[in-house]
Formats: structure tokens, C-alpha cells, sequence
């Protein structure tokens, strides 16, 4: 990572998977940001993206760098589109986004995939500063994973590169089905969709867990011990594949101290690493990750 100048200010949209975010930032601090539920409607979203994101600029004037955007889903970077957006956003492949900021915003324009924001953010200004080995595992509703090898963030001939790390199988006695078409994936485990379908409950979620689990609850022991398990062996996966020294947790559920011990504890018990140990780092503020990535882009940091 070679940092040059980032006394710059950005306009940084996250597309996510419920909720979009739009953040105005400067030098790495987000000086005012705003969030609305994703619309029916992919135009209808990008429509009010546009309108938000203009009365941000308004009511913090200066001179805006570029709009970054991160999406969940697969981005040609170089040619600023998406290829594949699963979920919320259907169309958006389809959609110039180049001309789109321009007619917009009459702003240059980026766009990266969500998890690979969130790396980007952690090593430009959160808890992953200066690491130039590590992988990033976010845990919220899918399992977003990538990563950074000597200080580069790989992209792959299909920029997919790392990214599809949520779904590497854990276990070869099962069945479970996964949003992308696999089976037994880590995500198919720990994804909080996965954990409602194990609960057999549309309302359970990490919070339930953490406080059934607390409390000694027979079910949530066995929940626990099968999460953790895969959580354990899929992080394993990752480090030993991508010859990380560092393993950064992110996403709301890293949040889970038990959990995130457990699957720790079984990953230095399970690796092999003869050049040393494995570290563990977890994001301070993990809402804000893939908005500083993006703000990355701008700011004359180069990876
Ligand atoms: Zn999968």
C-alpha cells in the first residue's frame, strides 16, 4: 500500500444488500452520510441515490474527486459496470453507470465490489493499517471475503478474485443448499439467512443466538458448535490458501465475541504455519468500512 495524498473529498455510495448508504468524505473522515431502504426498483434506487447524493454535495460544497459506488456482486472495475448483482439490484448490469454519474453528478466515477471496499478501508484507515498480508472475512448476511497478498489487493483475469471465498465447502456429510447454487458452503453456515434456515425460525437471528447461547440453551449449543465449526474451517481454508500472516474480521456479527473466539481458537489449532502465528484483527467500526474503501479510491492510495 503506498499512500501519496488524500486530502481529497468524495461522494461514496454503498449498495447493500437491504439498505444503500451515501457518505460524503473527506481525508478518510466521513463528514455527513445518509441511508435509505434499496426502492422496488433499481431505477427507482439510482433515482434517489441521485437526489440524496446531490443535497449532500450541496450542503457541504468544496470540490468533489468522483463518486465511488460498491455493489455486492461481481464489478468489472476497469470498465466500471457490474456483471453479476445478485438480489436487490436486478438491471443494474444493463445500466451505464459511467454516463449515469456524469449526467447525475458531472463526477468521474468508480464502482468495486462491497467486501473488497471493505478490505480497502480497513487497511487505508482502520484496524488493518499497514498489513500487507491478510484476508477479510465479513460476516453479515452472505459471507464477504477478500484479500491483499505483499500489499497488493489481487483482482484476478475476472476480478472475482478471492471474493467468492464465502463459498468454499466446509463439510462434505451434509446438504445444505447455497444462495449461489453449491452446497455446504461456509456462507450456507454462517450467513445469518443460513442461520434462520438451521433455527427453522424466519425471526432468528446472531442476536438471538449470542443471548440463547449465554444463557446455556441446549439448541443454540449445537447452533454454536456447528457455525463456529465451519466459521473455523472456512477462515483455515482462506488463511492457508491466500499465505495470509493476518486474518481481519468485519460485518455486524463479528461483533459476537464468543463466536469469533471459538472459530480463532480452531483456526490456530488446526493451521500450519511454520513461519509463525496467525493474527487476528477486528474492524472498530465495521459499518464504516466499505465507505472509507471507497473514499481509498480517490485519495492517491494505490494497492
Ligand atoms: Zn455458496
Amino acid at each position: 500500500m503506498v499512500l501519496k495524498n488524500n486530502r481529497v473529498r468524495t461522494l461514496c455510495v454503498d449498495l447493500g444488500g437491504s439498505r444503500v448508504k451515501i457518505a460524503v468524505v473527506e481525508d478518510g473522515r466521513v463528514l455527513a452520510s445518509e441511508m435509505f431502504a434499496v426502492c422496488a426498483t433499481t431505477a427507482e434506487t439510482l433515482a434517489t441515490v441521485a437526489v440524496k447524493g446531490r443535497e449532500l454535495m450541496s450542503r457541504h460544497g468544496g470540490s468533489f474527486a468522483g463518486l465511488a459506488v460498491a455493489a455486492a456482486g461481481i464489478v468489472d472495475e476497469a470498465n466500471r459496470r457490474v456483471v453479476i448483482c445478485n438480489g436487490k439490484y436486478a438491471g443494474l448490469e444493463d445500466i451505464d453507470l459511467v454516463s449515469w454519474a456524469q449526467r447525475e453528478f458531472a463526477l468521474d466515477f468508480r464502482i468495486v465490489n462491497d467486501a473488497r471496499a471493505a478490505l480497502m478501508g480497513e487497511l487505508a484507515y482502520g484496524c488493518a493499517k499497514g498489513e500487507a498480508d491478510a484476508v477479510i472475512v465479513i460476516l453479515g448476511t452472505g459471507v464477504g471475503v477478500s484479500s491483499v497478498s505483499g500489499g497488493h489487493i489481487v483482482r484476478g483475469r475476472h476480478f472475482v478474485h478471492g471474493l467468492l471465498g464465502g463459498h468454499i465447502p466446509v463439510n462434505f456429510d451434509d446438504d445444505r443448499r447455497c444462495t449461489c447454487g453449491g452446497r455446504n458452503c461456509l456462507e450456507a453456515y454462517v450467513g445469518s439467512w443460513a442461520l434462520k434456515e438451521m433455527a427453522g425460525d424466519p425471526t432468528y437471528d446472531y442476536r438471538s443466538l449470542e443471548q440463547d447461547y449465554a444463557a446455556g440453551d441446549a439448541r443454540a449449543k449445537t447452533l454454536f458448535g456447528t457455525v463456529s465449526r465451519a466459521l473455523g474451517a472456512g477462515t483455515l481454508a482462506l488463511a492457508h490458501m491466500f499465505d495470509v500472516e493476518t486474518v481481519i474480521w468485519s460485518g455486524g456479527v463479528s461483533r459476537f465475541t464468543a463466536l469469533i473466539d471459538e472459530a480463532q481458537r480452531l483456526v490456530l489449532e488446526n493451521a500450519w504455519t511454520p513461519w509463525g502465528k496467525i493474527r487476528f484483527l477486528k474492524a472498530a467500526d465495521p459499518e464504516a468500512s466499505v465507505t472509507l474503501g471507497l473514499h481509498a479510491l480517490y485519495s492517491g492510495i494505490e494497492f
